[in-house]
């Protein structure tokens, strides 16, 4: 299987994706920063005070905040939540 490699156009990051119609997409990083910056921001705070509180919480509050959100939509924001909070970003 071939791979299309390109660079994510919000923040240059490398991309490589198996489906040539995602080419040119912004990657995960992006995607939540742009819906993030999209938010009331008393769901931003709801939800940075549970990220606060542990990725459980985390994930809970953005499931009931944003219904629509898939987990790998949620996984990502938290990641990029608790990197702007000053915490591991790992999960
Ligand atoms: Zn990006």
């Amino acid at each position: 299987m071939s791979m299309f490699h390109f660079h994510c156009p919000g923040c240059a990051a490398r991309m490589a994706v198996a489906d040539a119609e995602r080419v040119g997409k912004r990657c995960g990083v992006c995607e939540a920063t742009r819906m993030w910056e999209s938010l009331p921001p008393v769901i931003q705070e709801t939800i940075d005070a549970a990220v606060r509180r542990g990725n459980m919480p985390g994930l809970f509050a953005m499931r009931e905040s944003l219904p629509s959100f898939g987990i790998p939509q949620a996984m990502d924001l938290l990641v990029f939540r608790r990197a702007a909070l000053g915490m591991d970003g790992s999960v």
